[in-house]
């Protein structure tokens, strides 16, 4: 029986995504070649990176001055990445989480990456406001949604440097003002896809600007020249890539997932406040559409709820092993009937305690 995927990453696509990928593992596109045996520099396999960067842009609402690269490594590659390419004297980070703190920890590595706001002492259960970003800084640095913590930004921070954000776990979840970022990333095993590909989103006119020498890989002016083909990328990752980017358009793209986005979570987050058992881990008004994360008021009752999500065919809802609880991933794919019957499931949790 397929389960019900709340799993924080690599988490559930939709099932046409599923179904083409199957099918082209044995025969990409009437080819009569697996999509993990063509060449990547065939013409077939060009046009699909060729039409997932395009839709990305599309997507995003981005126009030329932008570009979309598909590389390998992950978000953590792009800790790095992100200041070999652009911290020259000093960047701003903001510290609202576990990734947010590790891509920081990896800047300082290259130079001065000053932490302008954290709310580690208070359990990262919020986003800082009001922070005051420097102006005599390369680019500020956020994480828009902490997978981990279930917290999101809802408001940018007003900034006058270049934007940089890592948007792994919401990216293209609700409708956003791109322009406002100079650069964007995001592992695809969160709302993009299967693991191993990263999508990074670049304001072409920010690059170029660091004394360092760049090794080949590390550089995005050269991935940029190369059309993102440096090296051969992982054929399945971007296929799925393009197949969960064509399924968002269809769907009625970012304004018609933020809107579902939206009750999907209302749905959740209601009946956690509601139900005496449950208490929410973020503060309400920093709550993250995409991870809802929540604790049990009664420890004791813990073995019960377990076992009801396992009977309902739930998979995927421990807490991060950093705070413990419940992490509800709710991500593009995750249809609501699955949302209702996690709610179906706490209010049973509440009749059998
Ligand atoms: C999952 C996640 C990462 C790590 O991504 P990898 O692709 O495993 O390197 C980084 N940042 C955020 C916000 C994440 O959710």
């Amino acid at each position: 029986m397929k389960k019900h995927n709340f799993s924080a990453g690599p988490s559930i696509l939709a099932p046409e995504v599923f179904e083409k990928a199957s099918a082209a593992l044995l025969d990409f596109e009437g080819t009569g070649l697996s999509v993990v045996e063509i060449s990547h520099r065939s013409p077939e396999f060009v046009n699909i990176i060729e039409r997932a960067r395009a839709l990305a842009l599309e997507i995003a609402g981005l126009d030329d001055s932008y570009t979309a690269l598909y590389l390998q490594g992950g978000a953590s590659m792009q800790f790095l990445m992100v200041p070999y390419n652009l911290l020259e004297r000093k960047a701003a980070y903001i510290d609202t989480g576990t990734w947010a703190n590790k891509a920081q920890k990896e800047a300082a590595l290259f130079g001065e990456a000053e932490v302008i706001a954290s709310t580690k002492a208070e359990g990262y259960k919020h986003i800082p406001k009001n922070v005051n970003v420097p102006t005599d800084v390369d680019y500020l640095h956020i994480t828009t949604n902490n997978t981990i913590y279930g917290t999101e930004y809802h408001a940018l921070p007003e900034c006058k440097v270049p934007l940089v954000a890592d948007m792994s776990s919401d990216i293209f979840s609700r409708p956003l003002d791109y322009t406002q970022f100079s650069l964007i990333y995001a592992g695809s095993q969160k709302n993009l896809g299967a693991s191993g590909s990263t999508l990074v989103i670049v304001k072409k006119d920010i690059l170029g600007k660091v004394s360092r020498k760049l090794p080949s890989m590390m550089d995005y002016q050269l991935h940029i020249k190369s059309d993102s083909m440096y090296n051969t990328p992982s054929t399945f990752a971007v296929y799925v890539n393009y197949l969960v980017l064509e399924w968002l358009k269809a769907q009625g793209g970012l304004e018609a997932i933020g809107k579902r986005n939206a009750k999907k979570a209302a749905l959740l987050y209601s009946e956690i406040d509601r139900n005496p058992l449950t208490v929410g881990y973020a503060d309400r008004a920093d709550r993250s559409l995409m991870n809802v994360t929540f604790n049990l008021t009664d420890e004791h009752t813990k073995d019960l709820f377990d076992s009801l999500w396992k009977e309902a065919g739930i998979s995927g809802i421990k807490g991060h092993r950093s705070v413990g609880g419940y992490r509800a991933s709710i991500y593009n794919a995750m249809p609501i009937e699955s949302v209702q019957l996690l709610v179906e499931v706490l209010k049973e949790f509440e009749r059998r305690a």
